[in-house]
C-alpha cells in the first residue's frame, strides 16, 4: 500500500475541502413563490420575489 510522502499542510487540506463544498452549495435555497432554485438571501431570478413581496421587476419572458 502506498504511504503518503509527507503530511499535507493545513492550507492544502482546507483548499481541497473548500473545492468540494462548492458543489453542495449550488442549490441551497428554492423560491417560496415559484420554487425555482435561487441563492439564499437573494431575490428570485425567475419571478423577482423576496420575503413574500415583489423585490424587483420580473425578468423578460
Ligand atoms: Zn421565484
Amino acid at each position: 500500500m502506498a504511504v503518503p510522502y509527507g503530511r499535507k499542510s493545513r492550507t492544502k487540506s482546507r483548499m481541497q475541502r473548500a473545492a468540494n463544498m462548492k458543489y453542495s452549495a449550488k442549490v441551497a435555497a428554492r423560491c417560496t413563490n415559484c420554487s425555482a432554485p435561487k441563492m439564499p438571501h437573494y431575490a428570485c431570478g425567475a419571478c423577482g420575489a423576496y420575503a413574500g413581496r415583489q423585490a424587483r421587476p420580473v425578468a423578460a419572458e
